[in-house]
C-alpha cells in the first residue's frame, strides 16, 4: 500500500492509498488526525474512528453520481441551476435553511440572498440560539479546546453524555498523553456516562450525579458556591451532600470547565444562563470558564460569515438590499410560514429538509444537497454537490470559534460544491 500525506494525489501505481491528517468537519470538534483510505473514488475511514466520521466519510467507487433532477425527473445540472433560477426570480420570500456547507459555499448563499431576497438560517442553530440568550443577557467567560485540554483539572459535564454527537469529546478534551497527565475529576450532573465516554476518560476520576432536573441542580450548586444555605434532601434529583461535594470541587479546583450541549434540553437557555452564573460565582475565588458544544455542519464558521458580510448572526433577512436581524422572526420554524420558496443546503450529509418544515409548505422546494439524500417528497429542483473535506477543499471553524480548519480533497470531484452549485443558478441573473 502506498501511503502519502498529501490529499488530492493519487498513487500513481493505481493502488489504495492512505491520507494522513485527514480534518474532519462534520461535528465541530474539528479532529484533524483522521486516516482515509481512498482506491479510486471510493474513500473509506480507517482505524479506530468515531460512528459519525466512519459514516460520513464512506463513499461510494465507480458508480456514477446521482443526477440533478426537477419534480424527480432527471436533468442536467445546468438545467437544474436554470429552474432552481426561474424559482427563486418569482419568488416573494425565500428561505434559505440548512446551510450546511463550508465558508465559500456560505458566501455563494449569502450572495444569493442578496440577489432574490431571503431569510437564512442553519439547521443547527437552536441550540446557539439559546446560548445567545444567555451571553446577550450576561456575557460569559468561555474556554478554547486548548484550555480545557492544558489547564482544566475538574470538568462539569451537564445533561446527556456527549460522545453520542460528539464522539471523540473526551479524547480531544484529555488526550492521553503524558503532556497532559495530571490529576483530573470528570463530573456528570445528568445522564450517566457510557462506554465510549468512560474508555475515553481511562485514568480519569469519574463521577456522576443522576440530576433529573439539570437547571434546579445548577441553581443549587450556585447557591452552595456562593455560601448559600441550601435545604433539603435532594435537588432536581441530587442528593445534597453530593451537590455539597461537587461545589467543594469546583471550588478548590485550578481551572474548572462546564461544558453541556444546549441543543438537547428544551430549556437549554435556562441551563447556559445557570452554567454561566456558576462559572461567575466560580471567578471569584478561582478561575473558570464555559465551554459550550455545538459546531455541526459548519454552524459557527456559517454564523461568523454573516457577522462579517452582514453585521448580523444567522437568522437574518435580506430584503431590497437590506437586512434585519430577528432571533425568533427568522428562525427556520416561523421563517416558514411565511415563504413562497425553501432553499435547503446540505452538503456535509445526506439530510433532507425536516418535515416540520416542509409537511404544511405549500411553496417550492429546492434541495443543494448531498447526492444520497432521502426524500418523501421530491423537491421541484435537486441539484446533488459534493462533499466539503472528500470532493473539494473548504474551510470550516472548530466549536469554540477561534480556530477555522482547512479541509482537502480526498478524491477527484464530479459534482459542484455548493459555491459553484449556488454560483450557477445566480450566474445568469449577473
Ligand atoms: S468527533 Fe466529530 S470532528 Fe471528530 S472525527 Fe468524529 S465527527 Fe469528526
Amino acid at each position: 500500500m502506498t501511503s502519502i500525506d498529501t490529499p488530492g494525489v493519487a498513487a500513481s501505481d493505481g493502488s489504495p492509498r492512505l491520507v494522513r491528517d485527514v480534518v474532519c468537519g462534520f461535528c465541530g470538534l474539528g479532529c484533524d488526525d483522521l486516516e482515509i483510505e481512498v482506491s479510486g473514488r471510493a474513500v473509506r475511514a480507517r482505524g479506530t474512528v468515531c460512528p459519525e466520521a466512519a459514516k460520513l466519510f464512506l463513499r461510494r467507487g465507480e458508480e456514477p453520481d446521482r443526477s440533478a433532477s426537477r419534480a424527480g425527473e432527471a436533468c442536467s445540472q445546468d438545467d437544474a441551476a436554470s429552474a432552481a433560477r426561474d424559482i427563486l426570480a418569482a419568488a416573494r420570500s425565500p428561505l434559505i435553511a440548512g446551510l450546511g456547507a463550508d465558508i465559500d459555499g456560505g458566501r455563494a448563499i449569502v450572495d444569493l440572498a442578496a440577489t432574490f431576497g431571503g431569510v437564512l438560517d442553519h439547521s443547527a442553530s437552536v441550540g446557539l440560539f439559546r446560548n445567545f440568550a444567555a451571553t446577550q443577557r450576561t456575557g460569559w467567560l468561555a474556554s478554547t479546546l486548548a484550555e480545557v485540554r492544558n489547564r482544566c483539572d475538574v470538568l462539569l459535564v451537564v445533561g446527556d453524555d456527549p460522545t453520542s454527537a460528539f464522539g471523540r469529546l473526551f479524547e480531544r478534551l484529555y488526550p492521553a498523553d503524558p503532556l497532559f497527565a495530571k490529576s483530573r475529576r470528570v463530573i456528570f450532573l445528568g445522564a450517566a456516562p457510557g462506554e465510549r465516554a468512560l474508555k475515553q476518560l481511562d485514568g480519569v476520576a469519574v463521577s456522576h450525579l443522576p440530576a433529573s432536573d439539570p437547571v434546579a441542580a445548577l441553581e443549587a450548586l450556585n447557591g452552595l458556591v456562593a455560601g448559600r444555605r441550601i435545604t433539603g434532601e435532594t435537588i432536581g434529583g441530587v442528593p445534597l451532600p453530593a451537590l455539597a461535594d461537587t461545589a467543594a470541587a469546583l471550588q478548590g479546583a485550578a481551572y474548572a470547565v462546564a461544558t453541556w450541549n444546549a441543543a438537547e434540553f428544551a430549556e437549554g437557555d435556562l441551563v447556559a444562563e445557570r452554567v454561566t452564573a456558576l462559572i461567575d460565582a466560580l471567578n471569584v475565588t478561582t478561575r473558570a470558564g464555559v465551554f459550550p458544544l455545538g459546531g455541526r455542519d459548519n454552524i459557527i464558521g456559517i454564523n461568523q460569515l454573516l457577522l462579517w458580510r452582514l453585521g448580523y448572526p444567522l437568522r437574518t433577512a435580506i430584503r431590497g438590499g437590506v437586512s434585519a436581524h430577528d432571533p425568533d422572526l427568522f428562525a427556520a420554524a416561523n421563517a416558514v410560514k411565511d415563504a413562497d420558496v425553501l432553499v435547503w443546503v446540505s452538503a456535509f450529509r445526506p439530510e433532507p429538509p425536516p418535515a416540520s418544515l416542509v409537511e404544511d409548505f405549500a411553496g417550492k422546494i429546492i434541495v443543494l444537497g448531498h447526492p444520497d439524500t432521502p426524500f418523501d417528497r421530491d423537491p421541484d429542483v435537486f441539484i446533488p454537490v459534493g462533499t466539503p473535506g472528500i470532493d473539494h477543499a473548504g474551510t470550516v471553524f472548530r466549536m469554540d470559534s477561534i480556530v477555522s480548519l482547512p479541509l482537502g480533497a480526498l478524491r477527484v470531484a464530479t459534482l459542484p460544491g455548493v459555491a459553484e452549485a449556488v454560483r450557477r443558478i445566480a450566474g445568469a441573473v449577473a
